[in-house]
């Protein structure tokens, strides 16, 4: 039998379910915990996953993912993912040892899925063959190659927690409307740039995905991996790179030492043509807290230094 209670109850519950519009999810009472390995996946991570999800960074702002060290901290967090969002490619060398000494049970999602992988070793990024045949895991640096990682992130958020389906859905589809624009507004840019101009040097290879999709020419004494320091023999052959081609301007990274770099302009008088956001997002202070103004800031650096 109701009790008098129970049916006001019941009739509240009723009126508050016809003031939710259709289609709309109430976010879960427990937020789905999820990694992701570095900032700017980090961010890619949040904007599919909204209000359900609840997201620790392992690399944070302006951290080099390359020569990383878990903490015991790590591992706890890890232990407690549902997800453990990747980028995969070669990217995270220290990852596995940290999932083995976790005991997760988080499923791997690598966001790089589905990406044609550039090989390293394929440009002028002084690895002398050694790394030929592994691929260039920098993949984010193109805006399609983005998209690809939020779509696999959707599916994985999807997979993971069925009842937030039609939140991730709308979440990525407002997404990558974005990054459509934001790829155009890519291509309008560097398009303004004389081919001729387009030359750039930065100080780990980083770049070759950017490279091949809009067609800029990036070089770097470091390779792409920052596993080795560069030689002596690859700065010569850089300095001598600059002045042959007439390069204008070299670029700092927000990842990595800039002595190097500042000591390719001094010897060539090429000018410093600012930052570059490589690996990693920048802290709160910075101007790239997100993934799409990365993009913007690096874009708006290579015009003003190319175009300038
Ligand atoms: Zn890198």
């Amino acid at each position: 039998m109701l009790t008098r209670r129970c049916v006001i109850a019941a009739a509240a519950l009723a009126t508050f379910a016809a003031l939710v519009p259709a289609g709309a999810q109430e976010p879960p009472k427990s937020r789905l915990k999820v990694i992701a390995t570095f900032s700017i996946l980090a961010d890619l991570v949040k904007n599919v996953g909204g209000d359900r999800i609840e997201t620790a960074t392992l690399v944070g702002p302006n951290g080099n993912a390359h020569v990383y060290a878990p903490s015991p901290a790590d591992a706890k967090k890890v232990a407690d993912a549902k997800i453990v969002f990747v980028n995969g490619l070669g990217f995270e060398g220290w990852l596995d040892r940290l999932v083995k000494a976790s005991g997760t049970k988080a499923a791997i999602v690598v966001a790089s899925k589905g990406i044609k992988p550039r090989e390293r070793g394929s440009d002028h990024d002084h690895d002398h063959g050694q790394n030929h045949g592994q691929a260039d895991p920098h993949a984010w640096q193109s805006v399609a190659n983005a998209k690809t990682y939020v779509a696999n992130i959707r599916d994985a958020l999807i997979a993971a927690d069925p009842a937030g389906h039609a939140t991730y859905e709308a979440n990525a589809a407002a997404y990558l409307g974005k990054l459509d624009a934001l790829e155009r507004e890519v291509r309008d840019v560097i398009g303004k740039v004389p081919a001729e101009r387009r030359r750039v040097i930065t100080s780990h290879n980083a770049f070759g995905y950017f490279a091949d999709a809009y067609g800029v020419a990036f070089t770097a004494p470091q390779g792409v991996s920052m596993e080795s320091e560069a030689s002596a023999k690859d700065v010569a052959a850089i300095i001598a790179q600059i002045r042959k081609q007439k390069i204008s301007a070299v670029f700092l990274e927000n990842v990595t030492d800039p002595r190097l770099v500042r000591q390719i302009a001094g010897e060539t008088g090429a000018k410093i043509g600012g930052t570059l956001y490589s690996d990693a997002l920048t802290d709160d202070k910075g101007d790239a807290t997100t993934y799409i103004e990365l993009i913007r800031h690096n874009l708006k650096q290579l015009a003003g230094a190319l175009i300038g």
